[in-house]
């Protein structure tokens, strides 16, 4: 039997969500919050790939903030980002 080869498989098919991390709001694990820029970024969504927790929205293939019901401040997206649109700030609660 032939496999079929990637241009057979269906685009981003391996980002579909999970479904669990819904139920637990992971926000209040953070110590440190990102602080997006928007004038800074160009939307080429490293951060939304790179990002654990699906943090990064998106609309119309922007991005358009970050989720922070969810994000739990692990700072890959400041890391990942060539633009610098991302800074990590110690959040006071
Ligand atoms: S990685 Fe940086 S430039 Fe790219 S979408 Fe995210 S914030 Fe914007
Ligand atoms: S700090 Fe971590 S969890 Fe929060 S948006 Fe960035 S990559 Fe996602």
């Amino acid at each position: 039997m032939t496999k079929p080869g990637w241009r057979d498989l269906a685009i981003g098919a391996i980002l579909e969500k999970g479904g669990t991390a819904l139920e637990f709001k992971t926000g209040d694990w953070r110590t440190y919050k990102p602080i997006w820029s928007q004038e800074k970024c160009t939307s080429c969504l490293f951060c939304f790939i790179y990002c654990p927790d699906f943090c990064i929205e998106i609309e119309d293939g922007k991005m358009i903030g970050i989720n922070y019901d969810y994000c739990k401040g692990c700072g890959i997206c400041k890391e990942i980002c060539p633009k610098q649109a991302i800074e990590m700030i110690l959040e006071r609660r």
